[in-house]
């Protein structure tokens, strides 16, 4: 363990900090629970948008989750205001695909929830289905190079949550 442990900031202001951050980088909680949607409806025939929802949220309320979110985040709007030396700015800007910290990040968030997690993970980060692909779209000017990582981890883990929940894991 290192540094203090005295809080400075309280679990429910970094909860809503963090909620606020992912709504100004343009993703909705909804767009997460759709991909936690799209992960389970075959396993689980009576799965609403809205359980989907709620797990999203309790994912999002883990400090782990928390920090990850902040961090990749403000790392995706420091590349985009050029506020970062070289040679990260570039990896960055250009979401270099052998940077992979990104994805090492995200790690942070599927490490709390398990493996489903971490297989659910790579099968939308391959497929990028919904929100992923936006966040991918290089078009636009906008650098979301952690934050799809990020989203794709908090919808997979969102996943898991689910399954372990309803104690029913998907087959491999
Ligand atoms: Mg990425």
């Amino acid at each position: 363990m290192t540094g203090s442990t005295q809080n400075c900031v309280s679990e429910e202001e970094l909860y809503q900090t963090t909620l606020q951050w992912i709504a100004k980088r343009g993703v909705e909680l909804k767009e997460i629970a759709e991909l936690t949607f799209f992960l389970q409806k075959d396993y689980l025939p009576s799965l609403t948008l809205e359980e989907c929802l709620e797990n999203v949220k309790q994912v999002l309320k883990k400090r782990e989750v928390q920090n990850a979110v902040l961090t990749g985040i403000q790392l995706d709007m420091l590349a985009e205001r050029r506020q970062l030396e070289e040679p990260l700015l570039d990896m960055l800007v250009r979401d270099e695909g052998l940077y992979g910290i990104d994805e090492v990040l995200s790690m942070a968030i599927l490490n709390v929830y398990g493996s489903i997690g971490l297989t659910n993970y790579g099968y939308i980060d391959r497929v990028k289905p919904g929100v992923l692909k936006r966040l991918n779209d290089k078009h636009d000017g906008e650098i979301h190079t952690f934050l799809d990582d990020i989203v794709g981890a908090i919808a997979a883990s969102a996943s898991s949550r689910l399954a372990h929940n309803r104690k029913q894991a998907p087959p491999d």
